[in-house]
């Protein structure tokens, strides 16, 4: 990103100095990128070798060369990860509150522009949501919606927030972004982590997949964890939509770079990394850059080894099969069991869901599945 010649709405055009959006933007990812083109078998061999690297390390193992010695990859991966993890998995459900949007964006199905059923929780129907979940084991819940100021305010935001609470110990938000003073009264409430995808980190890219909107402007967006952190959020999510923007190692190089600006900056927060592969949506999205398995693989592997206190979270998106597989190489986070449309655990729901699902076990059946691979699922490992 450039930090230039994104759109403005109302809000600064500029990060602040001294966040870790202004450190990502001073880095040269261009220079990182051609560095994933000339990267030697000796570099790869250099950061395998020492068992962990840096966010700077990333375009070795993402270069071809790496690609060669993916087996080897894969073991430092799987390797770091026990030390520093353990056998351990953290599972979550998303709990969407409202599919209602004003943004136009080229690849979600809730876009304004799209003709869906749309809905949105009151506050009592989020806590039925949030006690099916409770049902099934869940003790963190992500609470996700569209950006609609009037219907998703602040207000109903922080309403849905203290009335969970007393239920689930660890809340999480992905809603639009906020200044620090609502992130603030969200933490106030009983919320305790923020996840902000920045979808892309190309500029072009994302002037063009953000049609409409306040998410028009990249840098308010990409400045949120930063606000958040500052009103006291306790776990940050970052994340890049793979297939998105043409080339996928440069989303990546990006990701990893704000993820350790990130832990830099809020060294006492959580800092975890998502890298969802973009499915077909209602308004007849298809990916323009899909991401192959073995591709997805190489990046889990080289995130963990080159973010060795991150997080990774995989989604429901992926198929069952391929999440059973990338546990051991370094994915710490899982949901499961998911619905992508407003009170869809409960009851059914004639919302439309954001996106289609592929791993579509539930809870019971995943985390059984991780206990089946010698992991354990772990369903709450916090309390306010
Ligand atoms: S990505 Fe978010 S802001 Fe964009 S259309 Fe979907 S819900 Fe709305």
């Amino acid at each position: 990103m450039t930090g230039v010649g994104v759109e403005l709405g109302s809000r600064p055009t500029q990060v602040p100095a001294g966040t870790a959006a202004a450190d990502l933007l001073a880095i040269d990812l261009a220079e990182w990128r051609r560095r994933v083109e000339t990267a030697t078998a000796a570099d790869v061999g250099r950061v395998i070798g020492a068992g962990r690297g840096r966010a700077a390390d990333l375009p070795v193992l993402l270069s071809a060369a790496a690609t060669a010695r993916l087996e080897d990859l894969a073991a430092a991966a799987h390797r770091l990860t026990v030390l520093r993890f353990g056998r351990a998995v953290r599972l979550f459900a998303p709990l969407y509150l409202s599919n209602e949007c004003v943004s136009v964006c080229t690849y979600c199905g809730f876009s304004a522009g799209n003709e869906i059923a749309r809905r949105t929780l009151t506050v009592d129907e989020a806590v039925a949501e949030a006690q099916a979940l409770v049902e099934r084991g869940f003790r963190h819940v992500l609470l996700v919606a569209g950006e609609h100021a009037r219907i998703i305010s602040k207000g109903y935001l922080e309403e849905v927030v203290r009335a969970l609470a007393p239920l689930v110990p660890q809340l999480s938000v992905e809603v639009q972004v906020w200044d620090e003073a609502t992130y603030r009264r969200l933490v106030a409430a009983g919320c305790d982590g923020l996840i902000v995808y920045q979808e892309t980190y190309d500029d072009d890219t994302y002037a063009d997949v953000h049609r409409l909107g306040k998410k028009r402007n990249a840098l308010w967006r990409l400045a949120a964890p930063d606000r958040g952190a500052a009103a006291g959020m306790r776990r940050l999510g970052i994340g890049a939509l793979l297939g998105l923007h043409g080339d996928w190692r440069a989303e990546a190089l990006a990701v990893a770079a704000h993820a350790e600006a990130l832990t830099r900056r809020w060294w006492r927060c959580e800092v975890q990394v998502s890298l969802p592969r973009l499915r077909p949506a209602a308004g007849g999205y298809e990916p323009a850059d899909p991401v192959d398995d073995r591709s997805l693989t190489q990046l889990v592997c080289a995130l963990r080894l080159c973010l060795p206190d991150a997080g990774i979270s995989l989604s429901t998106r992926e198929p069952a099969a391929l999440r059973d597989a990338l546990v051991p190489l370094g994915v710490t986070t899982l949901s499961a069991g998911s619905h992508t449309e407003p009170g869809g655990y409960a009851g059914e729901s004639d919302a439309e869901p954001q996106f289609e699902i592929s791993d579509d076990r539930s809870p019971a059946e995943v985390a059984a599945a991780l206990r089946s691979l010698g992991y354990d699922p772990v369903w709450k490992d916090w309390q306010r």
